[in-house]
């Protein structure tokens, strides 16, 4: 069978090649006779893909040493919760910044917690829009100031990292992550679960400054501090091998392909030429502000929504998979990850296209 066009906004599209290649090494990995599934995460072997990818991860972003990067698993969700734990202490007030759903989720988990200002909140035009960020109401003394960097639901990206003083910045990145380059230096803390643009779910990467977490947790069991997971390489306990070994190889097809300087210009280019065909047409629409327009998640709407289900129908028909908007939103999303080529963004602007011709 052929592949199809996927947008899938998560679990999401991965690069051919990797697939291909996880294929061809599934049942005899290196030679052994065995999968990489198959073999100790503390052999020679594997603590060599886990140390690739790490330091290949480290290379495309930029990271430096003083950073800890860690390779958990539990989600981003599971992170709403162990940042507060880990990055705060009792009686300190956290900063968060609401954006959309995904934010509202982390607020909620970190509401549990600990005390959070929320510095301001886009509910007033339905997270569309960011609020100004003369409006915001910042702590001072906050123990980390808390954004969502790209609301996979809305489509609503933070291209700029919000100027917050010394206050550490900590981002969800779950759906931005490796789509450009971005300057580490700037956050305390980036996090992201692995399955919108590094590999499989169940795998989750923190990118955290070290001077965080040195001793931070106190109190905490070993399993949920970070700073554990720092000392043990991420191998406190058995890590997601095979997503880990997924991401090593997603990894080095971006460094092959470009690094993130490449991804960016492509990425730029595909999401323009979405939303060119979504404003140059009465039929489609996107109501994000364009400045917060996402490069990865570009939710549209029908003039008529009754036309929802034939949309889905034949696009699906045409090798355009998953292009159903999140059911909090309706109409459509198309998630244009760095997995998802030009061609797909040409395929889906001519189905759009010939879609209104005889629809409209
Ligand atoms: C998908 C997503 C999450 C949730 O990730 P889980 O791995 O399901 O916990 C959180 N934040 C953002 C921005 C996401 O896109």
């Amino acid at each position: 069978m052929a592949r199809v066009f996927n947008f899938s906004a998560g679990p999401a599209a991965l690069p051919l090649e990797v697939l291909e290649t996880a294929k061809a090494e599934l049942t005899d990995w290196q030679g052994s006779g065995m999968s990489v599934m198959e073999v100790s995460h503390r052999s020679k072997p594997f603590v060599a893909v886990a140390e690739q990818a790490e330091a290949d991860l480290r290379e495309l972003m930029g990271i430096a040493d003083d950073y800890a990067v860690l390779f958990l698993q539990g989600g981003a969700t599971q992170q709403f919760a162990l940042i507060p734990m880990n990055l705060s202490t009792e009686g300190q007030t956290v900063d968060q910044l609401v954006t959309g759903s995904w934010s509202k989720k982390a607020l909620k988990q970190g509401q549990a917690v600990r005390n959070v200002n929320v510095v301001a909140d886009g509910g007033e035009s339905n997270y569309t829009d960011v609020p100004g960020r003369d409006s915001w109401s910042l702590t001072a003394d906050a123990a980390y100031f808390h954004y969502c960097g790209n609301e996979t639901i809305g489509g609503v990206e933070i291209h700029e990292v919000p100027d917050v003083g010394n206050v550490p910045v900590v981002c969800d990145m779950s759906s931005t992550i490796l789509s450009r380059p971005i300057d580490v230096s700037r956050f305390g803390m980036i996090y992201a679960g692995a399955q919108k643009n590094i590999g499989p779910a169940g795998l989750t990467i923190v990118i955290v400054r070290k001077d965080l977490i040195a001793d931070g947790g106190a109190g905490l069991p070993d399993i949920l501090r970070y700073s554990t997971q720092a000392d043990a390489g991420s191998m406190s306990n058995t890590p997601p091998t095979f997503a880990w070994y997924i991401a090593g190889l997603v990894f080095d097809w971006i460094k092959r392909n470009g690094g993130l300087q490449a991804m960016g210009e492509l990425n730029k280019a595909k999401a323009d030429k979405l939303y060119a065909a979504v404003d140059g047409s009465d039929f489609y629409a996107n109501p994000v502000t364009p400045a917060y327009r996402s490069w990865m998640n570009i939710p549209f709407t029908l003039a008529n929504p009754e036309l929802d289900a034939l949309f889905l129908e034949q696009s699906a028909a045409a090798g355009l998979a998953n292009l159903k908007g999140h059911r909090s939103v309706g109409g459509m999303r198309a998630s244009i990850y760095n997995a998802v080529p030009m061609d797909a963004i040409d395929a889906l602007v001519s189905f759009m296209q010939e879609f209104e011709r005889t629809n409209g």
